[in-house]
């Protein structure tokens, strides 16, 4: 694939933070962005700044060690979580990670997005599963995030916020919105007292697109919503039916409360 340069990358990372600061994803100086540049570089915003104000030269280069080759300011603290990320997927060129209030509010629920509830999530992320929570800043967090970063494209993090990434930062930013819209739905649902999940032979249909129109290894695997006993699609489907089950308890823990 093509590469961006250096200067369009740096004012891709500039104009995503201005409209992640503008859709009130992050506040203050939370959240961070990176852009894959090459095999051992990648440029990344800085620590103690609005990513909705800043400029081309606010931004660090580092390696993937994480050790500074260029800029005057420091690198985000969350560094750690950038470069795990680029370590496992080869695939990932761009990375987003902000505190959309939905999303983030469901992560301090400790409730997961992975119920099939919208027809293009499934297409696009599949589900959005929960990661542990891990202190910020710290190796720990990469740590809660690993087992998760080879199968899914975006992850909620407990009590902290959300990470996707893609192919470029703009496939990266793209999902942090498909997040943020899917956990408003969700909510509405959750108020509405009542989900509808797609069922079983829907989300057949869905696989069937998606492997049509995306790389496999785009997306996550699907959310079942019903067990599927009989063997047919092997481990992973009923690997995902655990996922659904943990959904309805936890819906009807919902209606009880
Ligand atoms: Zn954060």
């Amino acid at each position: 694939m093509h590469m961006p340069s250096q200067f369009q990358s740096r004012s891709e990372i500039v104009k995503t933070g201005k409209m992640l600061h503008q859709r009130g994803y992050i506040a203050a100086c939370d959240g961070n962005l990176s852009v894959r540049l090459s095999k051992n570089q990648v440029l990344v915003t800085p620590t103690g700044m609005s990513k909705g104000s800043m400029r081309s030269s606010d931004l660090v280069i580092v390696d993937m060690s994480g050790r500074k080759l260029k800029g005057r300011r420091d690198v985000t603290s969350e560094i750690g979580m950038h470069l795990l990320i680029y370590r496992m997927r080869p695939d990932v060129n761009g990375i987003v990670h902000a505190h959309p209030r939905t999303a983030t509010g469901f992560a301090a629920a400790g409730i997961a997005l992975d119920q099939p509830l919208a027809c293009e999530v499934v297409i696009g992320l599949g589900q959005i599963p929960l990661a542990p929570y891990g202190t910020p800043g710290t190796p720990e967090l990469a740590r809660t995030l690993e087992p998760l970063v080879p199968q899914f494209d975006a992850v909620l993090m407990a009590n902290h916020g959300v990470v996707t990434y893609g192919v470029d930062l703009q496939s990266a930013y793209m999902k942090m919105e498909t997040v943020e819209h899917f956990a408003q739905i969700a909510l509405i649902t959750h108020i509405l007292g009542k989900q509808q999940l797609l069922d079983c032979a829907e989300l057949d249909k869905l696989i069937a697109a998606r492997n049509k129109y995306l790389a496999v290894n785009s997306a996550a695997p699907m959310p079942v919503h019903s067990s599927n006993g009989n063997g047919n699609g092997g481990a992973r489907r009923q690997k995902k039916s655990t996922f659904a089950d943990e959904s309805r308890d936890r819906e009807s823990t919902l209606l009880r409360s």
